[in-house]
């Protein structure tokens, strides 16, 4: 319950592209949030100074290595510092009303699975997540009456979209792509792309590794596996439009074949706002919309030929068991190896392809029933891509960010 009428707010993430606007929103209602904890991978500069900033209590750094530059950076403070795994989860489980989920990838799946596991509200970036382990996440939301905050765009939208609609009356859940930096390009140019190239998206700022996903479209497969947990829908009813201008988020069509909607200008800090704010509006100077000004929104369908990582996840999410977990792991080797100029782009989709394939063969391929499953295959997926990819050349170092 928020204290005074503030809520309190956890931040899971807070140097990244999701953290800072986070940010932006509180300090734009400092009478209704406060936060009490951040969290970071290894930007202990970046994270002392954010704590400082909005007087938080707990800052913690997941790199345990990096404990006492972050206890320096906070010196005089009276900020307590925590590093390592652990000390993340310190960070998740801090007393508060809210923990925004905006770690990066599986390495997210712990402390925001711990917090929901207290049955805190989490307002979820983290799409990883529910790729890694979506049935775990939901069952224990459920079991402990936690509530899962779509923060995602689509998501968010799909959720304004359905208006508290029965999902009997759903026939479809549409969520929109813009396309990214090779939209146009042909298959063959976007195989060869440069790590430069692929860092530039049209429409949003963000984080590398969602850039990169954004660049293979294997962002919106894993959105298609988060949307199937978050509103609890089969797959065929799932589906994904091209929509350069990223106005339109999300559109749920209904059974009597009316379709709603969700507009907003690409601007994380719209969906953000209306986790925080939820039930209630915020008022924030986030991105307004103008449509006259943009005049024209066009939508086209997904080309899988030239964009097989969307196909891929596509399968990996009717294959179902433990296959999203496998293709998550996977695709974070790959796209890690991309960044370090190991892999060319196009190799990105046929590691997660390989990754899957291998998995298929293997009988054992239930759906993880708890976190421990999860991130056991999770662990296994990686080190296998580690290895292959070292085979051809590649290392096997572990990275935080
Ligand atoms: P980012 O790379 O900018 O930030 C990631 C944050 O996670 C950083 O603070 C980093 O230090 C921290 N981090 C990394 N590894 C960690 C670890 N092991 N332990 C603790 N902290 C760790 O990423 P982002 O763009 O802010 O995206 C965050 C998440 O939100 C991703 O899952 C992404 O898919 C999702 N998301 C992002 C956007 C966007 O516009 N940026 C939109 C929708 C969803
Ligand atoms: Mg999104």
């Amino acid at each position: 319950m928020a204290v005074n009428g503030v809520s309190r707010i956890v931040l899971l993430g807070a140097t990244g592209s999701i953290g800072a606007s986070t940010i932006d929103i509180v300090e734009q209602t400092p009478d209704a949030f406060r936060i009490e904890a951040v969290a970071s991978g290894r930007d202990v500069a970046g994270l002392a100074q954010i704590a400082r900033r909005v007087g938080a209590r707990f800052a913690a750094v997941r790199d345990e290595t990096l404990y006492g530059a972050l206890k320096d950076a906070l010196s005089g403070s009276g900020i307590e510092a925590g590093a390592g795994s652990a000390a993340v989860v310190e960070a998740a489980l801090h007393p508060a009303d809210i923990v925004v989920g905006a770690i990066s990838g599986a390495a997210g799946v712990e402390p925001t699975y711990a917090a929901l596991a207290e049955g805190r509200t989490i307002a979820l970036a983290n799409k990883e997540c529910l790729v890694c382990a979506g049935a775990p996440f939901m069952r224990t939301a459920a079991q402990m009456g936690a509530t899962i905050l779509p923060l995602d765009s689509e998501h968010d939208a799909l959720w304004q979209a359905l208006g508290g609609a029965s999902p009997h009356d759903v026939e479809k859940l549409i969520i929109t792509a813009s396309g990214g930096p090779f939209r146009t390009w042909k298959r063959d140019d976007i195989a060869r792309a440069t790590r430069e190239q692929a860092l530039k998206h049209p429409n949003w700022s963000m984080g590398q590794k969602i850039t990169i996903d954004s660049a293979s479209m294997m962002n919106k497969g894993l959105e298609l596996i988060e949307a199937h947990h978050l509103f609890g829908v089969a797959p065929d009813k799932l589906d994904v439009l091209v929509h350069p201008q990223s106005i339109v988020h999300g559109l749920v069509a209904f059974s009597d074949g009316a379709v709603t909607a969700s507009l907003y200008a690409p601007d994380m800090r719209v969906p953000i706002a209306h986790c925080l704010g939820h039930p209630r509006r915020l008022t924030t100077n986030a991105r307004r919309l103008d449509l006259a000004e943009i005049a024209s929104l066009t939508f086209e369908r997904p080309d899988f030929d030239r964009f097989p990582a969307l196909r891929v996840a596509i399968d990996a999410l009717r294959a179902g068991g433990a296959m999203p977990t496998v293709l998550n792991a996977a695709n974070e080797i790959a796209v890690e190896a991309f960044l370090a100029g190991r892999i060319g782009f196009g190799q990105i989709a046929e590691i997660v392809e390989e990754a899957c394939a291998e998995a298929a063969r293997d009988s054992n391929l239930r759906e993880p029933a708890t976190i421990g499953e999860a991130l056991a295959v999770d662990h296994i997926a990686r080190e296998r891509r580690r290895t292959v990819l070292a085979g051809r050349g590649g290392s096997g170092k572990v990275t935080f960010q």
